[in-house]
């Protein structure tokens, strides 16, 4: 049974995770934001349940309630003040899916994402089209800021624009504000290989959740409003398939979270997917991914789970002290809250 099969140990105070196998169905979502997996749950309990229903409420229930600051309206203003929004969900059983990248002045997400899926064949819309198509669908636009993403934002500009995600800049960047050019010079200093300068634990975070109803079809999603400071348009890894969560009812699904400007690059919830499909245990899965992920960039700040279609269930994570997530099934009772301690 689940507290037999889905192992932890107490160490130093932790609850840490170190693989196992759950049962069917499952909720699994990163971070300690068991609201969000509990909505998801109440969806999958009803009559008609539904993997995409579940990962949609699951993350709508983030957004609504702003989780860290990091999902939803009023988080991670860009350069300009805005805060704007980046969502997908996937569907493991016709590996369909819908996305929104840079979505502005609509506060539901996940919500637009899935009207991506049901109502068009393309699979992500970004920006102001987004919204348009948002408000065609019956989205109400408003602002996305709140007193408190106005005063981060004011803070930062009165702090010179610091941290900012700008490189080889006239003015130069690291001591001023923009507007900015490129700094013209023939040759141009590359950032020192690894680096991801400006992502600590604080200034993002994503929803990333996994649902797989009784019957094994699957869903992942992700919502979140990105990084703090990014530059006007940046689209992180969230919406984009294979990165910030990928699906596939043959094999479980993956999601992710963390320096998506790194993560996108290698495609990792993709790769957790295609390792758990050549046997791979979901656990191997998730820290092979993040490991090919280190080779390259090894200040990487990030964390991966992995779900296979039976339940089993695997996370990787470096750059934080320990990364929590949630898990909920018939045999959990509530939502469960289990971590890892990074590499
Ligand atoms: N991956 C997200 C992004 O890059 C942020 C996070 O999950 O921490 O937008």
């Amino acid at each position: 049974m689940y507290q037999e099969a889905l192992v932890s140990t107490l160490v130093f105070g932790i609850t840490v995770f170190q693989g196992g196998c759950a049962s069917l169905p499952i909720v699994v979502n990163t971070w300690p934001w068991p609201q969000a997996t509990d909505a998801a749950w109440a969806e999958l309990s009803r009559q008609s349940a539904n993997a995409l229903d579940a990962v949609q409420a699951g993350c709508k229930r983030c957004q609504d309630d702003q989780c860290d600051g990091t999902v939803g309206f009023g988080g991670s203003p860009d350069e300009n003040g805005e805060t704007t929004l980046d969502a997908m969900i996937m569907d493991g059983t016709t590996m369909n899916m819908g996305a929104v990248g840079a979505l502005r002045r609509v506060k539901d997400a996940i919500g637009v994402a899935r009207s991506v899926l049901d109502h068009t064949e393309h699979s992500m819309l970004v920006g102001d089209f987004a919204t348009d198509f948002a408000i065609e669908n019956g989205f109400p636009e408003e602002s996305l800021s709140t007193n408190e993403s106005r005063s981060m934002w004011e803070h930062w500009k009165k702090n010179n624009c610091q941290p900012n995600y700008r490189i080889d800049t006239v003015p130069d960047a690291s001591n001023s504000c923009g507007p900015y050019k490129p700094r013209s010079s023939e040759y141009t200093m590359p950032r020192p290989a690894g680096s991801s300068v400006n992502i600590d634990e604080t200034n993002h975070d994503t929803i990333g959740m996994v649902a797989i109803d009784a019957t094994g079809k699957i869903a992942a999603g992700t919502s979140t409003n990105g990084m703090n400071h990014k530059v006007p348009g940046r689209v992180g890894d969230s919406p984009i398939p294979g990165a910030g969560a990928y699906a596939d009812d043959d094999v479980g699904a993956a999601v992710a979270t963390g320096d998506g400007d790194v993560m996108m690059r290698f495609l990792p919830a993709y790769q957790i997917v295609e390792s758990m499909r050549q046997g791979m245990t979901a656990e191997s899965a998730a820290r092979e991914a993040l490991a090919r992920i280190l080779k390259r960039y090894p200040k990487f700040s990030g964390a991966l789970v992995g779900v296979s279609k039976t339940g089993e269930i695997g996370a990787a994570c470096t750059g934080f002290g320990n990364f929590a997530f949630c898990v909920r099934t018939p045999e959990s009772g509530a939502t469960q809250i289990q971590q890892v301690i990074c590499s």
